[in-house]
């Protein structure tokens, strides 16, 4: 077990980890940035990725997560393969942080970066068939499916998304949504209802998965909406797309949060309710949730970090004079 000291401890390896750490590695906060277990964040599920600003054609979400990592590396962030179990912020800083790996981190300032995660609907089938028909990531196991005939729940532009990225691989993708209007973009509504590939079924609650003889997914059980009626929709592939929740539960007693589990900061900063404490990206941002305003809060957070650090720095010194 070892101790790893530094001016700047960040959790999190999204856009909003990597970004802090890039401002604060260029401040001399020596951060350090423990990855956790999805190193680059949700970017590294997500294939073409055309609203990030700097590059004119499209690029692709686990390339550009690479480049960020190698930026902040560049200008000196340490990165460490470790999840964090444990934090220990009552005492004020430093902050004191305990990894998977049994190792112990200590950060004068601590930013908190550590996302959010897709949701799963909670019904019956759903975690019992997870890999074998039942997925929440079509860029991820999409490929499975070529030639078969799937289907993505949700309404939003994940959920569109995921319908077109899937038409790579099947020619049969139905968009399963519980509302008779889709919550996604309008340029992503229309390349949906306009793909030959996808079909739409509304108003329909998935009530469960089922498997067939084979132990994998044969079914979805839904229900009408409107009429009460169940039915079954054969397919071979269901990909759940309906949000995604802050990943927080370390934090759970420590920091203020909403109801939704997102912490809460003072608005318009990256400031949670203990000085040198931080919060940046998906973490505390549920409206946006997007690479480049992670990007943006995380570059705060480094912002804030350092003036938090220079009022440290004088209180130090005077009370050592
Ligand atoms: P959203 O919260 O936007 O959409 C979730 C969808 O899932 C909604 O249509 C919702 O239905 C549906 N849903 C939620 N819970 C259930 C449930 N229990 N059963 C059935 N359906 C359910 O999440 P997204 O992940 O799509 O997007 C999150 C954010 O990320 C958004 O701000 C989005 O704009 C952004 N994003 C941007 C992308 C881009 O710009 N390229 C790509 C992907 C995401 P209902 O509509 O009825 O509430």
């Amino acid at each position: 077990m070892a101790t790893h000291r530094t001016k700047m401890l960040i959790i999190g390896s999204g856009p909003a980890g990597y970004s802090a750490a890039i401002y604060g590695a260029r401040a001399m906060m020596e951060p350090i940035v423990v990855q956790g277990l999805q190193p680059g964040g949700q970017l590294t599920i997500t294939t073409d990725v055309e609203n990030y600003p700097g590059f004119r054609d499209v690029v692709q979400g686990p390339w550009l997560m690479e480049e960020m990592k190698a930026q902040a590396e560049h200008v000196g962030t340490r990165m460490m393969w470790d999840t964090i179990v444990e934090v220990d912020l009552e005492n004020g800083s430093p902050f004191r942080a305990v990894g998977d790996s049994g190792d112990e981190y200590i950060g004068d300032v601590l930013v908190i970066a550590t996302g959010a995660q897709a949701k799963w609907l909670g019904v019956p089938g759903e975690q019992e068939l997870g890999g074998k028909g039942v997925s929440a990531c079509a860029t991820c196991d999409g490929f499975f499916y070529r030639g078969k005939k799937v289907a993505v729940i949700g309404g939003g532009n994940t959920a569109v998304e995921e319908a077109l990225y899937l038409t790579n691989h099947s020619d049969d993708v139905t968009l399963i949504h519980r509302r008779d209007e889709l919550r996604a973009e309008k340029i992503l509504q229309d390349r949906l209802l306009n793909h030959p590939k996808i079909s739409v079924l509304w108003n329909k609650t998935v009530e469960s998965f089922e498997a067939g003889d084979n132990g994998a997914l044969s079914h979805v059980r839904l229900r009408d909406t409107q009429t009460g009626e169940d039915s079954d929709f054969g397919c071979d592939g269901a990909f759940v797309a309906i949000g995604h929740a802050p990943s927080t539960e370390l934090f759970k007693g420590k920091l203020p949060m909403d109801d939704s589990g997102y912490l809460l900061v003072e608005a318009g900063t990256p400031k949670t309710s203990i000085p040198g404490v931080f919060a940046a990206g998906d973490v505390m941002d549920h409206t946006y949730r997007q690479a480049v305003t992670a990007a943006g809060t995380g570059c705060m957070a480094a912002l804030d970090a350092e003036r938090f650090l220079a009022t440290l720095e004088v209180a130090e010194r005077e009370a050592a004079e």
